[in-house]
Formats: structure tokens, C-alpha cells, sequence
């Protein structure tokens, strides 16, 4: 945040604030401008007569033939033409994933400098596999037992409780954000908003899932999945054919 904090944002601390603990992450379409005609539209541009959106639409069959050409050839650049706007709630964890992916992204991330964080905390849900096994690079991720989700349970609470009482005692006297946050784990959750096109998606999308029809399997952390996931679908749900051509040719990026 660039213009000093807002009035919400700027209370004090506040030693009430019980922790929150959840498992979910949250992603909302908040913009959008992308739709597959923009594909076709990008790619017929040097054809003579076929600028229309009209022209686009008459023949779906081929519209939907072009741009699987496109992507099994790995023409990219017409679907940059394009752009999404996520916003994002995951524990910190995630987002330091996810800043990596730099080309065709940008990001605003809340400011722990600006305002007080929340104690929003996560911790894995039941379906969350807890055990690993396997190599580096190829993990495999099984279940946990009763007993394990309760001592992760327990353990992650008692931790961001404490933690949580640290910041809070020195902002009580009146040490600044950005120091006190020191203490605040990579569990605390963050919002962000996240802006891209299809061709950056789909290589976000290439590397943080796990797929069966993926042509290069990857192993991703499951709660960055969870995010991916969710943006998929409703890209899916903007660009049908581009994303059936994706998926038909092996989720790799063009
Ligand atoms: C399963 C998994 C495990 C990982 N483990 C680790 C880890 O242990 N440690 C770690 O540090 N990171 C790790 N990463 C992060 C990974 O190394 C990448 O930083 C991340 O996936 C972003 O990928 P990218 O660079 O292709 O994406 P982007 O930054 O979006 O780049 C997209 C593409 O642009 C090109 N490009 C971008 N920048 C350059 C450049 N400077 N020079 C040349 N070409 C460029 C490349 O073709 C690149 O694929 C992991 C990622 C995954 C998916």
C-alpha cells in the first residue's frame, strides 16, 4: 500500500483479537478482461477481412482448431492479449511461492509495515496429507494419522498463539510494525492481488499442479495447489477453448 494506511487499517492493537485458525485459502475473480476470441482475434490480425469479432465467432470449429494450433506449436504470444485480476487470501507460505512466477504477473501484497496484521493463522485440514515419503523433487504425500493431525493441530496453534502475544506485547510499547511482525510465522495469512494473462497462467498453472495429463509431471506444495486450482477453474470458465487446448496438449505453457 502506497498512501499511509486507511482508517480501518490504522487502530491500534488490540489485545482482544483472538486468533482465527483456518484451512481454506481464498481466490476471487475481481477483473477480468479475457475471453478466447481475444486469442483469435490476436492471431488473425495480418489476415485480410477476419477482423470482426463477427468473423471470429461464424465458425467455431475452426476457431477452436486455431487455437489448438497454436498451442501445440507454441505460438504464445496471441493469448497475452488478455488479463485477470485475482484476489488472493493464503497463509504467507504460499505467497512466497508464488512471487516467484515474475514474467507476465504483478502483485500488491498487504503491507505489515502500514497495518496491524491480523491473527489469521493456518492450519492443514483433515484432508491435508502429513506424511512424506519418497526423493527430493519427487515426493510422495500420504495421510496422517488421528493422532499426527492432532499433535499439528495442537502444536501450530500453541505456536501462533505465542507468537501472536509477542507482536501484540511490543506493539503495546510502541515498538513499530515492520519490527514486531519479526515474530509473526509464515503461517499468518496475507491478501494479495494478482494480475496476469492466460499464457502466464498456464505456466503458473504448469508448475503448480499436479497432473495426470501434465506432459511434465511437477510436484507442487499442496496449499499453492489449492490457489492454482481455483484460478484455473475460473479461467476455465472465461476461456473454454483455450483452456481444452491447454489441457488436451499436455498443460504446457505455449
Ligand atoms: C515443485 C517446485 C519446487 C520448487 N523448489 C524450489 C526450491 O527449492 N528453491 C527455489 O529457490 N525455488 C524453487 N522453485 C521455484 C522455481 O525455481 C521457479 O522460481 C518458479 O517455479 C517460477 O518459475 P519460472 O522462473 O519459470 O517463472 P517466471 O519467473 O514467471 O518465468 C517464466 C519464464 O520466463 C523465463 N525467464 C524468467 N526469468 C528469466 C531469467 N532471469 N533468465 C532467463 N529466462 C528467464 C523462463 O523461461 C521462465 O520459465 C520450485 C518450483 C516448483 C514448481
Amino acid at each position: 500500500m502506497w498512501g499511509g494506511p486507511r482508517s480501518d487499517e490504522s487502530r491500534g492493537s488490540s489485545m482482544s483479537d483472538e486468533p482465527r485458525f483456518l484451512s481454506e485459502v481464498t481466490v476471487e475473480l475481481v477483473r477480468q478482461s479475457a475471453a478466447d476470441s481475444d486469442v483469435l482475434w490476436a492471431a488473425r490480425v495480418s489476415t485480410a477481412g477476419e477482423q470482426s469479432l463477427e468473423e471470429l465467432t461464424k465458425d467455431p470449429e475452426r476457431s477452436k482448431g486455431l487455437i489448438n494450433f497454436l498451442m501445440r506449436d507454441r505460438h504464445g504470444s496471441p493469448f497475452e492479449h488478455n488479463s485477470m485480476t485475482f484476489f488472493v487470501s493464503a497463509p504467507i507460505l504460499v505467497f512466497r511461492e508464488f512471487q516467484r512466477h515474475r514474467v507476465g504477473w504483478s502483485y500488491n501484497e498487504e503491507s505489515g509495515r502500514y497495518r496491524e496484521l491480523r491473527p489469521i493463522f493456518y492450519v492443514p485440514g483433515a484432508d491435508r496429507p502429513l506424511v512424506q515419503q519418497g526423493k527430493p523433487g519427487r515426493y510422495e504425500f500420504h495421510a496422517g494419522s488421528d493422532e499426527q493431525h492432532k499433535l499439528v493441530s495442537e502444536a501450530m496453534e500453541s505456536s501462533y498463539r505465542r507468537a501472536y502475544e509477542a507482536y501484540q506485547e511490543m506493539l503495546e510499547a510502541g515498538v513499530a510494525r515492520e519490527v514486531a511482525r519479526a515474530v509473526l510465522p509464515v503461517g499468518t495469512y496475507s491478501t494479495m492481488y494478482a494480475t496476469c494473462n492466460a499464457r502466464s497462467l498456464m505456466h503458473f498453472l504448469s508448475l503448480r499442479t499436479k497432473d495426470e495429463q501434465a506432459r511434465v509431471p511437477s510436484f507442487p506444495q499442496y496449499e499453492i495447489e489449492l490457489v492454482a486450482r481455483r484460478m484455473e477453474a475460473l479461467w476455465a470458465e472465461l476461456m473454454p477453448l483455450t483452456h481444452a487446448a491447454f489441457v488436451a496438449n499436455g498443460r504446457t505453457a505455449p
